[in-house]
């Protein structure tokens, strides 16, 4: 397969976060040579390519492979040279000066760092296994050791009844003058803790508003610090986009290893067996760990470019001319301000100006961002 993208996906965890039902393992010592004799084993199985743009260790938490597993880890995947993109997902609690220095010896130049909060007290409700002076710690450890690209992951939209003020988190993350930032709304997904806890009647989710109002004054106050919004959850600034990610939002072909990757080659996507214990033994005993397949046929590769499209600034192309019903949907979404027309005036004469020679592009507004969903479910 050529694909330029690789993933891996390392999924341990030393203990699970309240809100979290990602496929992990959680182990108190990482079971590192095992995971990477299944990491080798399946990297021989599928060929993986060795001449890559972006490589991305992903989890779970792949720092905590330390030092030398990231370092053992970086040769397992034997690159021709290094890629101009090579993220490791971290917990503050992980980013020693040793442990930075020896990830980017083994080519690490982006840390994407899982901060979430900067309020212990907040912290420990997600039980999360870091204080919030270890963030800065981390940082600063990445930085000395040269990394140039750094990245705070954020959770906004908590309970009210928690207190967590949302103005003063963000404050604290521009302060350690971070590259990037990514935001995640919380959400209640069935299996949690945090899904049983609302069971019980003890926590009432966010309100909508408070979820608006946060995500809003995040806008505000990146783009105020020379961040621009690229995709809807994240926020670079100038030339510090993610390039790994772009891969999945334009469909491009990407590799995924290790347990519940995922791959894809520009026709057909597949997907591992996501459970650690089961994908290490299959690949010792020599089977295949994909756990599912499926082909894009050419209405779902559409309706995925539209999604995904409407995910980043660069928004969608439209059919030229713009049809009905479509067009009066478009003007419906830049009248209520959730969308604008590249080219084209205000409402209703949108979609007229553009079909009259501007080029028909349609992005989402941050309004429009927090209604992506129910606003492709209406095309
Ligand atoms: S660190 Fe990340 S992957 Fe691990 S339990 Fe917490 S949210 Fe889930």
């Amino acid at each position: 397969m050529n694909a330029r993208h690789l993933y891996v996906h390392v999924p341990f965890c030393a203990r699970r976060c309240t809100y979290c039902d990602f496929s992990i393992a959680v182990r108190r010592e990482t079971p590192v040579a095992a995971f990477l004799g299944g990491l080798e084993r399946e990297l021989r199985r599928v060929g993986a390519p060795a001449d890559v743009a972006t490589v991305y260790l992903g989890g779970g938490t792949p720092s905590a492979l330390g030092a030398a597993g990231i370092a053992r880890l970086a040769a397992l995947l034997a690159l021709k040279r290094p890629p101009a993109e090579f993220t490791i997902e971290a917990n503050p609690e992980d980013v020693t000066p040793e442990a930075a220095r020896a990830w980017v010896r083994a080519g690490v130049n982006r840390v994407s760092l899982g901060a979430q909060s900067f309020d212990d007290g907040v912290l420990a409700w997600m039980h999360r296994t870091h204080r919030a002076e270890r963030i800065g710690e981390a940082v600063r450890s990445a930085r000395r050791a040269g990394v140039g690209n750094l990245s705070l992951d954020l959770i906004f939209a908590l309970p009210e009844a928690l207190g967590r003020d949302w103005r003063r988190d963000l404050e604290a993350a521009l302060r350690l003058e971070p590259d990037h930032v990514s935001l995640y709304g919380l959400t209640v997904e069935p299996g949690t803790a945090l899904f049983r806890r609302h069971g019980r009647g003890e926590l009432a989710p966010c309100s909508e508003q408070r979820y608006a109002d946060e995500y809003l004054l995040a806008h505000q106050r990146l783009a105020e610090a020379g961040f621009r919004f690229y995709e809807v959850s994240n926020a670079a600034r100038p030339g510090r986009e993610a390039v790994h990610n772009r891969a999945y939002w334009t469909l491009a072909p990407y590799l995924g290893v290790g347990p519940s990757a995922h791959s894809f080659d520009g026709v057909s996507r597949w997907w591992n067996e996501p459970a650690y214990a089961r994908w290490v033994r299959l690949l010792a005993e020599g089977r295949v760990p994909v756990a599912g397949r499926e082909i894009l046929g050419d209405h779902q590769r559409r309706l995925e470019q539209l999604y995904l499209g409407l995910r980043t600034s660069e928004g969608v192309g439209l059919p030229d001319p713009v049809a009905e019903p479509l067009r009066q949907t478009v003007d419906r979404w830049v009248a209520s301000g959730w969308a604008v027309l590249e080219g084209g005036g205000g409402p209703p004469s949108a979609v007229a100006a553009a079909v009259a020679g501007a080029v028909p592009r349609l992005r989402l507004t941050p309004q429009g961002w927090l209604r992506l969903d129910e606003l492709v479910a209406t095309i």
